[in-house]
């Protein structure tokens, strides 16, 4: 299998069976994976990945933009707004893009990035009509992205897996790609018309993996924020289910409060009359036991014993 084209080596490729256990599909293409696993893997970060539905996020991403927008004078929300400002708007904000023929693999990562990144400033109208000329009309021109909603739909993701965990296969890829799909799904996605056999055919361009990892490694280091507004907009989430069932039944029956004993400060008295014991004889042989005898004889002698 040295020296086959592209074509030949996806022929013999496909033949064989998907790389994922117990998977009876046929491999795509080139790739280890069948038509579903390679789509999960790309879009999730994870073999076995499902998105998470823009549904689950948006309220939540709602609310952590309101609170984002009341707390703008917050050093911590204002260092994020920065980094955010400085890494995917002002990038997406650049005329032209990095490379005339991006080459090699790096080249080619920032190039799509790039692209998706531009694609949140200048958002394509929403049209009604199919695209026809002269039979459609733009109802909506969205607005570009802001850092503050990059920060919200970030937030709100976070929020989101930590009140479900069951959305998110591990920590690790699959968390950074939560993260990117948050943001690259702000907007329409990118819409190619191509003319077909069937005529004109309009495509939707997805994220690749590169641009969803770039992106998502990009604002994961701003998970401390999440997790701080999170906490604000969302106050129990840290509790364990036990921690909550017995704040639950604190809020129920509150425990009275502890009566804590008033110290009252014994009267000072005239004379002090220290504690001896009964006069015993002196001790023989023992220096210890005679020094402490002459001592308490002394003592004795004085209170008259
Ligand atoms: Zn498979």
């Amino acid at each position: 299998m040295s020296k086959l084209s592209l074509r030949m080596k996806a022929q013999e490729n496909s033949k064989r069976p998907c790389d994922v256990y117990g998977c009876p599909a046929r491999r795509k293409n080139i790739s280890r994976y069948c038509v579903a696993h390679y789509s999960n893997l790309a879009n999730t970060g994870h073999l076995e990945g499902r998105l998470i539905p823009r549904s689950t996020i948006k309220p939540l991403q709602k609310s952590a933009l309101d609170y984002i927008n009341a707390h703008l004078d917050h050093p911590l929300i204002t260092k994020a707004l920065d980094h955010i400002q400085l890494q995917i708007i002002d990038k997406g904000k650049a005329p032209n893009p990095p490379y005339l023929k991006p080459r090699t693999l790096p080249q080619i990562i920032e190039a799509k990035t790039y692209a998706e990144l531009r694609r949140l400033q200048i958002p394509s109208p929403i049209v009604k009509g199919c695209g026809i000329n002269g039979g459609s009309m733009i109802t909506e021109r969205p607005a570009p992205v802001s850092a503050a909603e990059v920060l919200a739909v970030c937030t709100g993701v976070w929020l989101a897996t930590k009140l479900n965990q069951r959305l998110l296969k591990d920590d690790g890829d699959s968390m950074t790609w939560a993260l990117a799909n948050g943001v690259l799904g702000l907007r329409m996605y990118r819409q190619v018309t191509a003319w077909s056999k069937e005529g004109r055919d309009n495509q939707t361009r997805e994220p690749g993996a590169h641009a969803r990892r770039t992106v998502g490694t990009t604002v994961r280091p701003l998970s401390y924020v999440f997790q701080a507004i999170a906490e604000k907009i969302a106050p129990y989430i840290v509790e364990t289910p036990e921690q909550a069932l017995a704040r639950q039944a604190d809020e129920r029956r509150p425990l009275p409060d502890a009566d804590v004993p008033l110290y009252v400060p014994p009267a000072p008295s005239a004379r002090v009359i220290p504690l001896l014991p009964p006069r015993y004889a002196r001790p023989q042989h023992d220096p210890h036991a005679i020094e402490v005898w002459s001592r308490l004889d002394a003592l004795w002698t004085k209170a008259g014993m």
